[in-house]
């Protein structure tokens, strides 16, 4: 008889765990709160799958650099401070995280899970054959100042040293790389390993190939336990059960977990996107360096996001952190100032961890509940090698990759 799971959230990191266990053999329900074709973070995105990311977010380089960005309005990151002793906690132990002297182990943990991930993703678009196999431009890093640039060839040397396919441009070099592009920068740091999808082609399809095994509009409202085991969820369409369940709610995981008896520091990290028609004359994804503003060709379409905002579940968005979007982009791709804007601003909320790694593995004293969450600003780029990771786990077997960083209980 095949082993029966349900896992809570169809975000790509869902989705993707999913995938893996009915590869396994497994049947799967997935439960999901929205709409079937709804329009969450995992569809807005930039869509980059970015092994170059291997610098966790929980750093001394992003405390110092985050902190002096915080100072300037519009900033591209910034913290929504509001009395909440969970927003609280997680700066603290974010703050701890970044002075702990760990940096090497976390950022090797991410660079193997990234990389591995990278690999499976070209195995799921042999899964689903109508969608474009991940874009291997590779990623380039832009930046308009001597000291971005300088800062960021020291990240483009230590992945070098860690393996990666890595080139330090100038000006020129970029350009070449941008054909038929004006690009105002000082110079680049390109990352041939990187990739990019359209995300929301990749959910959806992943969604409609589950059929009727993804309910939507159910709200998981809370669990059913009986000892050290899980026995079911409490939903508004009344109670379901299976096997197995993978809490994987994005950044409603942490409140969701609390209850299982995890304590996961995760905070949401809002940023915004606009989806340009048109716009798609770059053919190399970027990453403007000192603006953290992104670009990624998708289709006949150019995706811009950024925006960092820790904290923010609903408030109304900034006027100057949007703006700053345009500004970022147009300072360096000129022509761009002549492409329709007058789209809706999207918004999306990373699920970020405290130390900046995910969460991927067995609820500690519960025998059949597992948990996949705080991607952070990687989700996409993880999905596939965190679904691999835990259908491994979940199937008593040993993943490729090391799950030890992730444990929940670390
Ligand atoms: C501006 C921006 C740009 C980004 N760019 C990139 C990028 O280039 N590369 C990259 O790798 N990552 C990127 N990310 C991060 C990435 O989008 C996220 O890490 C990823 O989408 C998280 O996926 P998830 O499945 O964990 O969560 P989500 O996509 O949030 O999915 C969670 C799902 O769970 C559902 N859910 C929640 N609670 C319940 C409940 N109680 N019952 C049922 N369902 C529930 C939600 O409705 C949702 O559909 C970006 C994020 C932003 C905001």
């Amino acid at each position: 008889m095949k082993r029966t799971a349900i896992v809570v959230g169809a975000g790509l990191v869902g989705l993707g765990v999913a995938a893996e266990l009915m590869r396994d053999g497994w049947q799967v329900t997935v439960l999901e709160q929205g709409p079937a074709d709804g329009v969450g973070t995992s569809h807005g995105n930039a869509g980059m799958l970015v092994p170059s990311h291997f610098v966790p977010l929980a750093t001394m380089g992003f405390l110092k650099t985050g902190l002096r960005m915080m100072l300037k309005r519009g900033a591209p990151v910034t913290v929504r401070w509001r009395p909440d002793a969970d927003l609280l906690g997680w700066v603290t132990r974010f703050t701890l995280s970044s002075l702990a002297g760990d940096e090497q182990a976390r950022t090797q943990a991410l660079l193997r899970l990234s990389l591995a991930s990278r690999d499976q993703w070209e195995r799921w678009a042999d899964d689903f054959p109508n969608l474009a196999r991940p874009g291997g431009a590779g990623l380039m890093m832009i930046a308009r100042t001597a000291h971005g640039l300088e800062e960021e060839a020291e990240v483009g040397h230590q992945g070098a040293r860690l393996g990666l396919d890595v080139e330090i441009l100038d000006a020129d070099g970029v350009r070449r790389r941008q054909p038929g592009l004006d690009v105002h920068c000082e110079g680049g740091v390109w990352f041939g390993n990187d990739a990019h999808v359209a995300p929301h082609e990749w959910v959806q399809a992943m969604r409609h190939s589950l059929g009727s095994n993804l309910v939507s509009d159910t709200k998981v409202l809370g669990w059913q336990l009986s000892g050290d085991r899980w026995t079911g969820v409490k939903t508004n369409h009344g109670a379901m059960s299976a096997d197995h369940v993978v809490l994987a709610s994005g950044f409603e995981s942490a409140r969701m977990a609390r209850s299982l008896g995890v304590n996961m520091a995760i905070q949401p990290g809002r940023g915004y996107g606009y989806t340009l028609p048109g716009g798609a004359r770059l053919t190399t994804p970027s990453l403007l360096v000192e603006d953290r503003v992104s670009l990624t060709p998708m289709g006949n379409a150019l995706r811009v996001t950024s925006g960092m905002e820790i904290g923010a579940t609903h408030q109304a968005p900034d006027p100057a952190r949007v703006a700053h979007i345009r500004a970022g982009a147009e300072r360096v791709f000129p022509e761009l100032a002549a492409a329709d804007w007058e789209q809706p601003l999207w918004t999306g909320w990373r699920p970020l961890s405290a130390d900046g790694l995910p969460y991927i593995g067995r609820v500690p004293n519960l025998g059949n509940a597992w948990v996949a969450t705080g991607h952070g600003m990687m989700g996409i780029s993880l999905a596939a090698g965190t679904g691999r990771m835990l259908a491994d786990l979940m199937g008593g077997h040993w993943p490729s990759v090391d799950p030890e960083a992730f444990r929940l209980d670390r």
